[in-house]
């Protein structure tokens, strides 16, 4: 890991000496970090080598498939900043709130959510426009129509916004429409779409699969940083159990370990998690108790007519009171709850 004064004369200088030592390979280039992935002996001796070489802060030798999420790699948190406004920072001391429709539906329906999650603190819009549905009967999305109307409400807000992307194809177009480029549970393990994710140059928010353990969740993550990416956001948005009262079963337990074992931020899915509105705010203020940088939340004010999981949506009123409760929780773990910014509204 370099300085942070380091000049690129500095890091060229160690990428040489890594060159030299027949380590051609040199994996990725994340920030102020250079990876390099080596077997054999001699690693130590490198590694005392390019500690002494200027700019160079700190060298870490770390074994293991979690070389790059891991906090062996890097001890300190990473703060993932969203879209070009400097409040929008996950991993921080603010807890963020993504909030907005699980899908992308009308002008209307738009306007009408955003309005109620901007007032009410939200730093970064949602809304799904390709949509991963279990049954191909069901809505889809709007596809690229649902893209220009998300990016709509991104120039009205100035928020940035998030939104999934399904197939490597899209990427392309999703990161041009988008701020951030999220992974659902179903695609944790398409690792075509981590790749091309990774290599989008937007940061990627990795939904844990549903029936995922947390290192193959972490092995999902570590696709998207070696593609170059180390802007990663992982969510934990309930896995599979036998009780099907409630959609998934939050693991909360996941959400403590994965701010353990890795410096990558983590947030927290309570709708898709537990598919009831009633159980939102109490998984979401457990969520910051835990130790999660913050949630992302469905909103829909007209519930009833939504065309994609209106059975977990919160209402507008459900929202406003979700976030005055959050206050205080985020507060006695030593969290602010981002201010809201109040960006004034312009009509579409
Ligand atoms: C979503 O957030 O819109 C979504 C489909 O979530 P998940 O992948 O967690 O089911
Ligand atoms: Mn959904």
């Amino acid at each position: 890991m370099f300085d942070p004064s380091a000049t690129r004369e500095q890091v060229n200088a160690v990428i040489q000496i890594l060159h030299e030592e027949g380590l051609s390979s040199v994996s990725a280039v994340v920030r102020d970090t250079v990876t390099v992935i080596t077997e054999g002996s001699g690693t130590q001796e490198l590694a005392s080598r390019l500690e002494k070489s200027p700019g160079v802060e700190r060298v870490a030798v770390v074994l293991g498939a979690q070389r790059l999420t891991s906090r062996a790699f890097r001890e300190e948190g990473t703060q993932v900043t969203v879209g070009a406004r400097a409040e929008t920072v996950i991993g921080g001391p603010g807890f963020a709130v993504i909030a907005g429709p699980c899908a992308v539906e009308t002008r209307e329906q738009m306007t009408a959510a955003v309005d109620v999650v901007v007032a009410g603190g939200a730093v970064m819009l949602r809304g799904g426009a390709f949509k991963p549905r279990s049954s191909p009967y069901s809505f889809q999305g709007l596809g690229l129509a649902g893209l220009t109307l998300l990016a709509e409400q991104r120039t009205r807000t100035g928020l940035p916004v998030v939104t999934e992307v399904v197939t490597p194809k899209d990427v392309e177009c999703v990161a041009e429409e988008s701020d951030m480029l999220q992974i659902g549970t179903r695609n944790m393990q398409n690792f075509e779409l981590l790749r091309e994710a990774g290599a989008a140059g937007k940061p990627v928010l990795l939904k844990r699969g549903m029936a995922a353990t947390i290192e193959e969740w972490m092995l999902a993550a570590e696709y998207v940083m070696h593609a170059g990416n180390g802007d990663v956001v992982l969510c934990e948005r309930g896995i599979r159990s036998y009780d099907r009262s409630t959609r998934f079963t939050l693991d909360l337990s996941a959400v403590a370990e994965a701010k353990r074992i890795t410096h990558l931020p983590v947030i927290v899915d309570p709708s898709h998690s537990t598919g009831r509105p009633h159980l939102v705010a109490p998984m979401s203020l457990a969520a910051a108790a835990a130790g999660a940088d913050g949630l992302i939340v469905d909103v829909h004010t007209d519930a009833r007519s939504a065309l994609c999981d209106g059975a977990q949506a919160l209402s507008g009123e459900q929202f406003t009171t979700l976030m005055s409760r959050l206050g205080p929780v985020v507060e006695a773990v030593g969290r602010t709850l981002a201010p809201a910014s109040a960006p004034s509204l312009a009509s579409v």
